[in-house]
């Protein structure tokens, strides 16, 4: 691993009206480290972005030893690629994102992008197929079936190569649940940012399908996902920031990044009645049974 990490900044955020652009300071040290399960450090926002090597060393100040990097195309995924193997605190997830795949089939692009993503996902520090899913929030009755052919040749993928699933799934649970059973799905299957209530979390209890919280359960208009929470089995709950975007309470709105990661995990263990300690300890456990460790030299040694 002594490849140079790829510059950050290769994608912006342009949603800044209204918003407060300057970075949050850093909340107090997790007592157990954790992992941001899904993260997008090639994210330009706000004021003073840092490089992602520098968000790294400042997650790991405050206890988020690793982070999973993921693609949303084939640059982001070919980036997020090329940090994983140049930093061992990063593990990365390639895929095209549900709103690409309409786009890429009406330019008779989307096969050939899917064979690259198949390629990219045998690299060794690729654990996850990801962000892939269903949005029918963004993407009209027009674009679905594309949506759901590129959706289940990602969950092939994610079988053929051993490697977990990370799912985006908006305003979709349904058809996402019925996908998933109509293909099968891999082993090892991630609900992103969940954002289902405690009806979908029986769901994935029943299937043994991870679900990964973000700042969303911070949000005040969230009880939902705080009720899902309490329903899901331990050992299926993980956390993630999904920044740069999703910023948890107090911070809600301002650039996110995986030093804030905290604050949920704080949030959490309150909705939990959880001491801080055994929760983290288990989100660290349970992102490790996901995808595997980050840095095995120094986590067997
Ligand atoms: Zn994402």
């Amino acid at each position: 691993m002594s490849s140079e990490a790829p510059a950050g900044g290769i994608r912006k955020r342009t949603a800044t009206e209204g918003r407060d652009l300057t970075r949050p300071q850093a909340p107090e040290p997790l007592p157990i480290p954790v992992y941001d399960n899904h993260t997008h450090l090639e994210f330009e926002d706000g004021f003073d972005q840092p490089e992602p090597v520098e968000s790294l060393d400042l997650a790991e100040s405050v206890g988020v030893r690793g982070v999973v990097q993921v693609g949303t195309d084939l640059e982001t995924s070919r980036w997020s690629a090329a940090l994983a193997a140049s930093d061992p605190r990063v593990l990365a997830a390639v895929a095209l994102h549900p709103n690409e795949a309409p786009r890429l089939f009406a330019e008779g692009l989307l096969s050939s992008h899917l064979s690259e993503i198949s390629r990219l996902a045998a690299q060794p520090r690729v654990r996850a197929v990801g962000e892939t899913g269903l949005d029918f929030f963004r993407t009209g009755e027009d674009g679905r079936d594309a949506q759901i052919e590129s959706f289940e040749t990602h969950i092939e993928i994610a079988k053929a190569n051993g490697i977990a699933l990370q799912i985006h799934d908006r305003d979709a649970h349904d058809e996402v649940v019925a996908t998933l059973l109509r293909v099968g799905a891999p082993e090892r299957t991630v609900f992103h940012c969940f954002s289902g209530d405690e009806r979908l979390a029986r769901v994935c209890n029943e299937h043994g399908w991870y679900m990964s919280f973000a700042g969303t359960m911070t949000f005040k208009n969230a009880p939902a996902l705080r009720e899902a929470l309490t329903v899901a089995r331990p050992e299926l709950v993980l956390c993630e920031t999904d920044a740069p975007f999703l910023t948890p309470e107090p911070f809600r709105g301002r650039p996110n990044a995986p030093y804030l990661l905290p604050h949920t995990v704080r949030r959490m263990a309150e909705t939990l009645g959880l001491p801080l300690d055994e929760l983290c300890a288990r989100l660290a456990e349970n992102t490790e049974r996901v995808y595997g460790l980050w840095d095995p030299e120094t986590d067997e040694a």
